[in-house]
């Protein structure tokens, strides 16, 4: 539950520092769709040692090995038209330039950065724009042998198989369907389950919980519920259990970044993660999860396995995602500041007493560099990170949070110049702001968010960590967010040194309402509601202290030559409201209302204003800039001697988008098309 975009959608519109750029980096490298392509950098790569740089070779072959997972998790049809499509896009003697073509490539870039046909942030199937009769056309003229054809399938069969799941929008149109009253499994093209209801898979992980447990393992975690002969029954992903191909790869590759480990804890770390991919067994998940929040020391670190539940509309089953990362040593002091004070957070925070922990144990917070990207971190990633994920744990143990520098410095570098503030800012007193403190205050958001945030309050004895259910992820990064733009208007911030200014917060806090309330829309297509939980806690916050502070007119809309301006009137305020829903939501976290939490989502997170969104998507179409980003990693060479040691790994930043995606569908090629 805590991998979070967070911060992402504000760097889209935070003019920087106008710094001239150091050296030639392209951070730009192509636009489709609504989605543009960056590539980051590994500053710092070269100043590693040569084991340091031949484990994160390891691990960085790791990562990428469990990208055929994710695929097949997202829809169980995903590697079939994936597969098939690169033949076409490879091996189509026909012409190359005529619109069908062209826009059959648009469609497979998008599989590509969505890790499948739907959108990786809406969850809405795309819709193609090439027809049917070119798709058939263009299948049925390759040489069989280059088709993902099952055992005695025809390519005639491929196109009948496929047509209904690429173009008929009403088949697997959602792949996580969260919509309340329906059943949320049956409507839901994700492969987590299949021929299950949800009442079905509830009633079966519910049978498992034992309300008196106090370390539970994170039940359904790894593995695929489905009905054989009647019966409910979890296929586990395990190295001889389901996705074994690609577990096997991922074990041989931690087994020899295990080999050159930093020190002998984050060796036992990497080990029990690779007994974990063996047995299966959540009891194994736990106990690596606590070796790894405990492991301080290394530079390196890395998540390479099945993590977050976002994909799954019950929040148990996990994708498969990877970063692969070290620690950025100077940019970490800042961190350290906020963890080492963490108690005092916790002590100051508005929430209600009977709700704050009396001891925050173990909140370790650092910047990182990220150094490769998989599975669901990739090419769209998260900009921080804050794990483990289980409750208990985070409480008896605490947990390890990050922050991402080099993935948030390309998307402010990409982001300089490109029109968005002077469009939508109200005046140049914001766009001032922004400039001097906008990067700072976004990345001191999330670092708040992500190292307190998150692992702030607590649950009252015997409330189910679950009872929020489909709102629980809205709720969680609702609070963890509050958590930090509340202390973002503290004065303890510039006690501590981590701001400049005293006016330095208002950049945060005029960017924070205005993505909101306003240009967060550019993400939503015309029509639609507001769907993902990081986009809905920032809606729900926006219009709810929009709301409450009304009467005095704290935050505003204004209009002026015909556009909506969002104006802040009183930042004092506004930071008071801050603090009143913080604690409000964690009243209802700690209290597992499901009640008040639905109502919250659904008075506050979920409706668009059709006529604000119409204005704001024509606005920024004049822009032509893309709302959603994404990364091409950069490629890893790994150095010989004369005695096959490995002395050395150099790092390039060439490869293309597409190059490095069909790439990687033939190295890493790991499982078969139907699973
Ligand atoms: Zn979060």
């Amino acid at each position: 539950m805590y991998s979070c975009l967070a911060a992402a959608a504000l760097t889209a519109c935070a003019p920087q520092k106008q710094e001239a750029p150091a050296e030639e980096f392209n951070y730009s490298v192509e636009h489709f769709a609504d989605l543009q392509i960056l590539r980051y950098q590994v500053p710092g790569f070269e100043d590693l040692t040569p084991q340091q740089k031949e484990m994160i070779y390891y691990l960085s072959q790791a990562a990428i090995e469990g990208r055929d997972i994710l695929y097949d998790q997202n829809c169980k049809h995903n590697l079939c038209i994936r597969r098939t499509l690169e033949a076409i896009y490879e091996n189509y003697q026909g012409d190359k330039n005529s619109a069908d073509f062209k826009n059959m490539e648009t469609y497979l870039k998008r599989v590509w950065f969505s890790n499948g046909i739907h959108h990786h942030y809406s969850g809405d199937k795309f819709v193609p724009e090439f027809s049917q009769e070119f798709f058939a056309e263009a299948v049925k003229s390759l040489n069989p042998e280059l088709l993902p054809l099952m055992e005695g399938e025809t390519p005639e069969a491929l196109i009948e198989k496929l047509t209904p799941v690429i173009f008929d929008p009403s088949t697997y149109a959602k792949r996580t369907n969260l919509a309340a009253g329906q059943d949320l499994l049956l409507t839901s093209a994700c492969n987590y389950y299949e021929g299950v209801s949800q009442a079905e898979a509830e009633a079966f992980y519910g049978a498992m919980k034992d309300p008196n447990d106090t370390t539970p393992i994170s039940y359904g975690l790894n593995s695929k519920l489905v009905k054989e002969n009647g019966q409910l029954v979890e296929k586990t992903y395990k190295v001889g259990g389901l996705y074994s191909p690609a577990l096997e790869k991922v074990v041989y590759w931690l087994e020899k970044a295990a080999a050159v480990a930093e020190n002998p804890q984050q060796k036992a770390v990497i080990e029990k993660l690779i007994e974990f991919n063996k047995t299966g067994d959540l009891k194994h998940f736990d106990e690596y999860c606590i070796l790894w929040v405990g492991e301080h020391n290394a530079q390196i670190d890395f998540v390479t396995g099945f993590t977050e539940t976002y994909g799954d509309p019950l929040g148990l089953k996990a994708s498969w995602e990877a970063v692969i990362n070290f620690k950025n040593l100077e940019a970490t002091k800042r961190t350290e500041i906020i963890s080492s004070n963490a108690q005092w957070f916790e002590d100051h925070s508005p929430i209600d007493d009977q709700y704050k922990k009396e001891e925050v144990k173990g909140v370790s917070a650092k910047v990182i560099t990220a150094a490769m990207l998989g599975g669901d971190c990739y090419p769209a990633t998260p900009i921080g990170i804050n794990l483990p994920n289980s409750n208990w744990i985070r409480h008896d143990y605490g947990s390890k949070s990050v922050t991402i520098e080099n993935i948030t410095e390309a998307y402010d570098k990409s982001a300089l110049g490109n029109g968005f503030a002077e469009e939508f800012m109200w005046s140049d007193i914001e766009r001032e702001r922004a400039k001097n403190f906008g990067s700072l205050t976004n990345n001191l958001h999330t670092d708040l968010h992500e190292c307190l945030g998150h692992g702030s309050g607590k649950l009252l004895p015997g409330v189910d960590p679950d009872a929020l259910k489909e709102h629980g992820s809205t709720i969680e990064e609702t609070r963890a967010d509050l958590f930090g733009l509340y202390y973002m208007g503290d004065p303890i911030m510039l006690e501590l040194g981590l701001l400049p200014d005293a006016e330095a917060y208002k950049a945060e806090y005029y960017q924070f309402m205005m993505n909101g309330l306003m240009t967060q829309l550019t993400r939503i297509e015309p029509g639609k509601n507001i769907e993902e939980s990081h986009m809905r806690n920032r809606q729900l916050i926006a219009s709810w202290v929009m709301e409450k502070g009304a009467a005095d007119k704290v935050v505003e809309f204004v209009q002026r030559d015909g556009k909506t301006y969002v104006v802040i009137n009183d930042y004092e305020k506004l930071r008071e409201l801050f603090g009143a829903l913080l604690k409000e939501i964690q009243h209802i976290k700690s209290t597992g209302n499901y009640e008040a939490a639905k109502q919250m989502v659904e008075n506050y997170a979920v409706n668009v204003d059709p006529v604000l969104h119409k204005e704001v998507l024509a606005r920024y179409e004049k822009l032509n800039l893309a709302p959603y980003k994404g990364f091409i990693n950069p490629v890893y060479t790994p150095v010989y001697d004369k005695d096959g040691k490995m002395t050395d790994v150099t790092v390039s930043y060439t490869e293309g988008y597409a190059e490095q995606h069909l790439r990687y569908s033939k190295e890493f090629a790991t499982l078969p098309t139907y699973n």
